[in-house]
């Protein structure tokens, strides 16, 4: 790479007497010194202003201005006329401002990656979407030669071996995994793309609330090197589900996989924070007042016309009970029922899911031709002109209570920047991208062989991030609904209807009079594997899998799965849960009771009796 020989120059530079070098006493301002660094004053303050639009930190920023303002950066056939140490040389200039610093980093990677003309091209392009009009200055040549001017003196960075570690640290990983790794890893993306990259780093450093996140192969070593020289504090990088690396922010998080099709992809996200209220804050507009209160008056009507048609449509027949319980849904709809009430019919999840779409559907239906539930996206909000139907879960992911399932309709308009949109689907629609998000089976228990089992915090997340990016979806405004689950390092994104419907399903143990706290104990060849939110059901044919999210309300919503029928523990204790799991027919039992709480679940389960007796 380029950087080996800059690597050399610059050595020999730093290694002259500086008394040579440090003959000036010119007052050097801006002008002169540029001169000499055979760039332009006002394509030097472009590049600064395109820096201030980023931020960086880490080790090369806080190096930056050292070595900016130290190392000259004349090139060989100018040496001779170089006039020593210069302070207000091109790059010292550029030391002095974050701005200045933060764009010395990005000129350092686009010009190890690109030639001049070709930097020049993407500073250019950058300038005009981020930068006032007035301040566009410079053209192509002058930035590229600013470029490379701060590249040069940067060099010394070595960002050729910083890609070169970036992707064996891929590879490796990859090869741990046990899988081939992709091939274009190292692939330089197109100015285009590039520029487009660049303008989400951006967008994502400038928001608290936004962050961009890459999937796919393509150029991902390329690109995780690049903002890893400029932010390393705001990157996350997955490879295959394993998290890698991660700064203090999740600004900007890299997914790398080796599919089949490895074209990459990025957006900006907003992130929605689970139970705070955000989404109904930010995303519902409401109308005028007094619309809203007609609408809610003819709403009744309505309701009933729409519960028949939806009915019909999903050739379901209603049974007496649900359906008044649903037509008073006016503000916002409580429905109880748990697994028992399906039993009559059918037991598959498809039941649960018409269930759900079609309480979507009195808002928005997805299109008007009749497709099966398979081929429309999952959906979890629907929203008209006037009014938004969403799952209660959407905003508070957690299972307060499992015998009973929240909607909210509210009046309002689903609203993302300045556009409206019908709905938030938690998959995109091409396809296998459902697919993709579901969980793989534990192969084994979280806990070690013979071990028994109690309530504990083990199986828990670590972090649940939950984004919203904009896509026009087989011609409809949507948003879709990002969810990404991490536990220590391992992650798995997850379609949140999957999640919300197995909450649907989701039936409770009935209670019994031992104590909560009583350990499970599980004989080594026992088919009862403790598991997590990562991989709540447990592989193996008639294996039950038992998740340890017994004090966490959030961990236990994630575990929710419609592929196993799933039983929540409630107030019974393992051993009584796993009884009935086994009699009816359960795979998988989630870890929980409200009573949990008042126990301790710490090494010390001393004061277990007391703890009960309060409950
Ligand atoms: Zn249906
Ligand atoms: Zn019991």
């Amino acid at each position: 790479m380029a950087s080996s020989e800059g690597l050399s120059l610059q050595g020999d530079l730093i290694n002259a007497p500086s008394a040579a070098l440090a003959t000036s006493s010119l007052a050097q301002g801006l002008l002169r010194a540029v001169s000499a660094d055979n760039v332009n004053p006002l394509a030097l303050t472009q590049v600064q202003a395109i820096g201030a639009c980023f931020q960086s930190n880490g080790d090369w920023a806080a190096r930056a201005p050292d070595l900016l303002t130290r190392t000259p950066s004349a090139r060989l056939n100018r040496l001779s006329a170089w006039i020593g140490w210069s302070k207000d040389d091109a790059p010292s200039f550029m030391s002095q401002t974050a701005g200045g610093r933060t764009a010395s980093l990005l000129c350092l990677a686009l010009g190890n990656l690109y030639a001049k003309e070709r930097c020049g091209m993407i500073l250019f392009d950058l300038s005009r979407d981020v930068l006032p009009a007035e301040t566009q200055n410079s053209g192509l040549n002058q930035l590229g030669d600013v470029c490379m001017c701060l590249q040069n003196k940067l060099a010394c960075l070595g960002f050729g071996n910083h890609l070169a570690a970036q992707l064996t640290h891929l590879r490796e990983c990859f090869f741990e995994s046990g899988q081939e790794y992709p091939r274009d890893l190292a692939d330089t993306p197109t100015e285009e793309v590039m520029h487009a990259f660049l303008m989400g780093v951006r967008n994502a450093l400038r928001e608290e609330n936004l962050s961009l996140y890459f999937s796919g192969s393509q150029c991902a070593g390329t690109l995780i090197a690049l903002v890893l020289a400029i932010c390393p504090e705001d990157v996350r990088v997955e490879v295959n589900g394993e998290m890698i690396m991660r700064g203090r922010r999740d600004t900007i998080v890299f997914s790398v996989t080796n599919e089949q099709d490895t074209t990459s992809r990025f957006s900006v996200e907003q992130s929605l924070r689970p139970n705070t209220r955000d989404f109904s804050r930010k995303y519902i507009i409401e109308g005028r007042h007094e619309l809203n209160r007609q609408l809610s008056f003819s709403w009744d009507g309505f309701l009933s016309d729409q519960l028949d048609v939806a009915f019909a449509m999903h050739g379901l027949r209603p049974d007496n009970l649900l359906k008044p319980a649903l037509a008073t849904l006016v503000a916002s709809a409580v429905i109880t029922f748990s697994d028992q009430d399906w039993l009559g019919e059918r037991v598959t999840g498809i039941y649960v899911i018409h269930f759900h779409e079609w309480i979507l559907d009195l808002v928005r239906q997805w299109s008007h031709d009749i497709l099966s539930d398979d081929e429309r996206p999952p959906r979890i909000c629907t929203s008209s002109g006037s009014s938004t139907v969403y799952a209660k879960t959407l905003e508070f992911p957690e299972i307060q209570n499992p015998w009973s399932i929240e909607y909210n309709l509210v009046d309002g308009r689903l609203r993302y920047g300045s556009d409206n949109y019908g709905f938030i689907i938690c998959a995109s629609v091409e396809k296998g991208s459902a697919k993709k998000l579901t969980r793989k089976k534990a192969s084994k228990s979280v806990l070690p062989k013979g071990h028994p089992i109690s309530a504990s915090k083990i199986g828990e997340h670590s972090s649940l991030l939950m984004t919203l990016r904009p896509a026009f979806v087989e011609g409809q405004q949507a948003l879709i609904l990002r969810c990404i689950v991490t536990q220590s390092t391992s992650t798995v994104e997850l379609n949140f209807r999957e999640l919300h419907c197995g909450l649907m399903q989701l039936a409770p143990a009935n209670s019994c009079e031992h104590d909560l706290a009583s350990p499970l104990s599980v004989s080594s060849g026992a088919l009862i594997k403790a598991t997590s939110v990562i991989a709540p059901v447990a592989g193996g044919k008639d294996a039950i899998g038992i998740t340890l999210t017994q004090r966490n309300g959030e961990a236990q919503f994630l575990c929710c799965t419609m592929s196993v029928r799933q039983l929540y523990q409630g107030d019974c204790c393992i051993s009584c849960a796993v009884t009935q799991a086994k009699e009816m027919g359960y795979l998988a039992i989630i870890g929980g009771s409200p009573s949990t709480y008042l126990l301790d679940l710490g090494p010390n389960l001393n004061d277990q009796e007391q703890s009960s007796g309060t409950a």
